[in-house]
């Protein structure tokens, strides 16, 4: 999609440090962190929001999440624990309409989420 930022994003349109990439997905540091490390995973693909996702995405999702993990281990926060977060839509807090998960740690995180 030609006016969607996190397109941009994993096309290196616009210049980002990757912390992880493949053939399918992408992370990046968030720029306004919520966390001491705060990633967000994405599919290259556009994908709106999870509203969207259809059954032939399911690896697509799964793989979002090994990858997820392994960013929390290179990252020192696997034993310690970490959250992962994908919010849809506005009840959901959602406000860049590219797919992507949020791989958040490094503090202790409160629980329910606000
Ligand atoms: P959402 O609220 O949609 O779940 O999360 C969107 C996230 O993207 C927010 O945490 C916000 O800080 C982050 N974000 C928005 N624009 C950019 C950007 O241009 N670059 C990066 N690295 N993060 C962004
Ligand atoms: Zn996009």
């Amino acid at each position: 999609m030609t006016d969607c930022i996190f397109c941009k994003i994993a096309a290196g349109e616009i210049p980002s440090e990757f912390v992880y990439e493949d053939d399918q997905v992408v992370g990046f540091r968030d720029l306004n962190p919520q966390a001491p490390t705060h990633v967000l995973l994405i599919p290259r693909r556009h994908i709106a929001t999870l509203n969207e996702l259809r059954p032939e995405d399911e690896a697509l999702v799964g793989h979002l999440y090994t990858a997820a993990a392994e960013v929390a281990r290179r990252e020192g926060l696997a034993e310690a624990g970490y959250r992962t977060v994908i919010n849809c839509n506005a009840d959901g807090g959602q406000t860049v309409f590219h797919l992507h998960l949020h791989l958040l740690g490094g503090r202790r995180m409160s629980w329910p989420p606000g």
